[in-house]
Formats: C-alpha cells, structure tokens, sequence
C-alpha cells in the first residue's frame, strides 16, 4: 500500500469515527429527552401543590433543582442542534446576509429592548449559504455580545469583499477575554467567565464552528479585556453561483 493510499484509509476511518461520534451524541441527547420531561413534569407538580407545605429549605432545594433541569434541557437542545447541524444535508442557496441577521435579531429582541442594545449594521453582501444555518450563527454572535457586557452594548456588523471570500465581523464593547483564550473558546464545553454570572451551555462557539467548517469557511476571534472583542468568518465566494456540496 502507497503512503498515499495509507493517508487516505486513515482519513476516511477518521471521518467515519467522526460521523459515528455526532450521531452518537444525537442519539443520546434524544433519548436524554424523555426522562428530563417526566423530571420537569413532577417537578412542577411538586412545586404547585406541595410547595405552601414545605419548609423555606425544602423550597430552595426544590427551586435549585428546577435550575437543574431547566440547564439540563439548554444543554440537550444545544446538542442537539449542533449534531444535526454536523449530519445534515446544507441547503446552500444566494441568500442576502442583511435578512438573515435582521431574522436573526427579531429572535433576540426581548433581550435587545430590555438592554437597550444598539446594532450598527453595514451594508452586508449576498452570499451562498444555508440560510438557516447562517441566522443561527448570527444569533449565537450577537447574544453573546449583548450577554458578555456590562455596559450598554454597542454591537456593530459589517463585511469585508476580498476576491475569494467574503469575512464578516460582529464587534461587542464587552467585557472581552484574554487572546491566549481565543482558540479555546471554540471548543465544546469551554467558557471562560463563571456560570453564575454569564449562564450558558459553552456550545454556541462550537457551533458556530461547525457552521462555518461545513461552508468551507474559517471563523476567529480576537480581544481586548474590558474594551470588547470582535468574532469574524470568511464565507467563500463560489464563482457563478455554484451550488456547494459537502
Ligand atoms: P456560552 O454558552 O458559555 O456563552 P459559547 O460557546 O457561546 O458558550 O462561548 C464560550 C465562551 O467564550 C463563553 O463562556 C465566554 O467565556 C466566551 N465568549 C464568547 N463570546 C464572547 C464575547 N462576545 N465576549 C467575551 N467573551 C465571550
């Protein structure tokens, strides 16, 4: 066998170990549902006719474990979602950025009106995208601007046009973190900042990760602590609008 060849095996094994490992995870998300409603159920009940009979520590400890399953349920969403997003098949289509983001805001606008967010928008390009898939990206960029800040947030979008790709660039005036970090934060489960303060399940980021992998893009992030930080990703340009197939 050529070395060639013995490159290739080792890939495909390693693609395979992979698409194992998200369906996997799907899996057990899903079934992790079910026992988690029946927990969310009792617990409601429990809490409903029971709760003027309890001692104010038996409360506690009851609405300690209703924060329990309610971060159990975030958590099997967010796997969730981004097992499906590693197994699907993408719809890549010409979508214009500036609906996504704008379908992507009216998700986040409860929070947006209570924090009195202010979103500086750039004229922002069409481009070949899963147009779901790109909104979610935004989402996840945007809120966690507007979570990670202790000022009133400022967040600006634009997009550069470079001849083979476009970047796009979502800058908060955050609390920011330390760019030793700035890989890192990219994996699954990673958070920088304690979850007290900053609740989250540390699967947006690799999320957004794996979104831009499958457009065959890059994504990064760079930051200034207490000043703020900016998330980019390049989204290739595909001549004569080619439909992507990954
Ligand atoms: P989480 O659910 O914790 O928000 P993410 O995967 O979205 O998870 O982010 C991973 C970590 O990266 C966060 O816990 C936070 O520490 C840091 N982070 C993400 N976005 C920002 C931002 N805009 N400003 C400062 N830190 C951020």
């Amino acid at each position: 066998m050529t070395d060639e060849q013995g490159l290739q095996d080792e890939i495909e094994r390693l693609r395979q170990s992979n698409d194992d490992l998200y369906k996997f995870a799907y899996m057990a998300a899903h079934e992790l549902q079910e026992p988690l409603r029946t927990i969310e159920s009792f617990l409601t009940l429990l809490n409903e006719r029971y709760s003027s009979e309890l001692t104010e520590e038996a409360n506690e400890w009851l609405s300690e474990t209703v924060a329990g399953a309610v971060r159990m349920r975030d958590l099997i969403h967010s796997l969730l979602t981004l097992s499906l997003v590693d197994s699907q098949e993408l719809q890549f289509e010409l979508v214009n950025s500036t609906d996504v983001l704008q379908a992507a805001l009216v998700d986040l606008k409860p929070v947006i009106e209570a924090q009195q967010v202010q979103i500086v928008i750039s004229d922002l390009p069409t481009v070949q995208a899963d147009e779901v898939l790109l909104a979610l990206l935004f989402r996840n960029l945007i809120g966690n601007s507007i979570k990670y800040c202790s000022a009133r947030p400022t967040i600006k979008v634009r997009a550069i046009q470079k001849k083979e790709e476009c970047i796009f660039e979502v800058s908060d005036n955050g609390i920011g973190f330390e760019m030793k970090y700035a890989d890192k934060i990219f994996l699954p489960f990673e958070r920088l900042h304690s979850k007290m303060d900053y609740p989250g399940t540390g699967l947006g980021l690799a999320l957004c990760k794996r979104i831009i992998d499958r457009h065959g893009g890059k994504i990064w992030a760079q930051s200034i602590v207490n000043e703020g930080s900016t998330f980019s990703f390049s989204l290739p340009t595909l001549p004569n609008n080619t439909v992507r197939k990954l």
